[in-house]
């Protein structure tokens, strides 16, 4: 049987990784291996294999993970400082994990 996706075990909460938020549509947890003081990864529970394997119907999606990201940067307190936010797509744009999520690093 084939294994199941990670970020899928995490957003069905099948893994002990702590959420630091959640809604219908998506989980925020931290990077096991942070990249900056803060980094947060916004995972839709969808699975979604990359930025290129997403459809019309997947817009509120996209929307929502680039609005949890802002309200993440103010809950976080790190919106006035500044913060970057990144997809890696496929393997040549650096992508390991192959569910789609964002990456919210900051806090410097
Ligand atoms: P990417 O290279 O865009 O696919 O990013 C995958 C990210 O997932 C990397 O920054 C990893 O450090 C992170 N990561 C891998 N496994 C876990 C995990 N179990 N919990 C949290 N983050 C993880
Ligand atoms: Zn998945």
């Amino acid at each position: 049987m084939k294994k199941k996706c990670l970020f899928c075990q995490i957003a069905n909460r099948e893994t002990p990784t702590e959420i630091l938020f959640e809604n219908d549509l998506l989980v925020v947890f931290k990077d096991i291996k942070p990249a900056a003081p803060l980094h947060l990864l916004i995972v839709p529970k969808k699975h979604i294999r990359s930025i290129n394997d997403l459809t019309e119907s997947d817009r509120p999606i996209l929307s929502e993970l680039l609005m949890t990201a802002k309200d993440m940067a103010e809950r976080q307190g790190i919106a006035e400082s500044g913060y970057r936010l990144f997809f890696n797509v496929e393997r040549g744009g650096g992508q390991l994990i192959f569910h789609l999520h964002l990456h919210l690093i900051g806090g410097w």
